[in-house]
């Protein structure tokens, strides 16, 4: 099957990804954040394409502080989540959770992705299941709880978990490796996550990135959508307690890892 979007993934700063999405049958680009770094200048100079459209996930400055330079030039349709519009500059549609966002052949769902920022979206493209989850999901993480509460945070990551298994997961960070020495710190048995572990040092070693991942695996071996599993739960000491303290137990864990 070919593809129908094309999505490209750019490492820029220092552990970010600028992420491209080209529609395959209008030739519409849309980019995911901005971070400002010229490689991205560079990367769209060099494929000759143009963003019609910037998709921002959260107000963080590694996110949008390229949107300035990307507006001058290409002046695309910059989208921000309702919730930090007054801290996003320039923008030009602001969209909230539930909404749906057509791009090219395709449409984005827009998901409530809070806690790490209180306003934080991720975009779902539906007619290639993927999952652009900026800081709120990592894989085999997730973002830091800036803003919280735990309990927005866990609700928002179990509503990640209902996405079909087979979607592929874009994320803003490159922080496999780390993530999976957390997670196996909690089970240490997990054989997935060992295997996992190898297999992203590999990758890292030659400069690859160790994403996308897919919803199908991380619902299996990422600690922070495992909050009801008991083994979490009883790895933090919190077996019977409330999700969002497990939850919070857990990403307070990773914060002092
Ligand atoms: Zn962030």
């Amino acid at each position: 099957m070919t593809q129908k979007f094309e999505i490209e993934m750019l490492p820029v700063l220092d552990t970010n990804y600028a992420i491209f999405i080209k529609c395959c049958t209008t030739n519409k680009v849309a980019m995911i954040d901005a971070p400002d770094d010229d490689k991205i200048l560079d990367f769209l100079d060099a494929r000759g394409w143009q963003p019609d459209m910037v998709l921002v996930t959260h107000r963080h400055w590694d996110h949008v502080d390229g949107l300035g330079k990307i507006n001058e030039r290409y002046n695309p349709i910059i989208v921000v989540p309702e919730a930090e519009k007054d801290q996003i500059s320039p923008h030009s549609e602001t969209i909230a959770p539930g909404a749906i966002l057509p791009f090219g052949a395709g449409h984005f769902t827009i998901l409530s992705t809070p806690g790490h920022t209180s306003g934080h979206i991720a975009y779902f493209l539906q007619e290639q299941p993927t999952l652009f989850a900026g800081d709120a999901l990592f894989s085999v993480g997730c973002g830091r709880m800036f803003d919280g509460p735990a309990d927005a945070m866990w609700q928002g990551l179990r509503e990640l978990r209902r996405l079909p298994d087979e979607t592929a997961l874009y994320c803003g960070h490159e922080y496999t490796i780390d993530n999976i020495k957390f997670a196996l710190s909690l089970t240490q048995d997990h054989q997935a996550l060992k295997q996992h572990l190898q297999w992203a040092e590999e990758r890292r070693a030659a400069n690859q990135a160790t994403l996308p991942s897919t919803l199908g695996f991380e619902k299996a071996n990422n600690p922070f959508l495992r909050i009801d599993d008991p083994l979490i739960a009883k790895a933090v000491d919190k077996l019977g307690a409330p999700e969002h303290e497990i939850f919070a137990a857990v990403r307070k864990a990773k914060d002092q890892f």
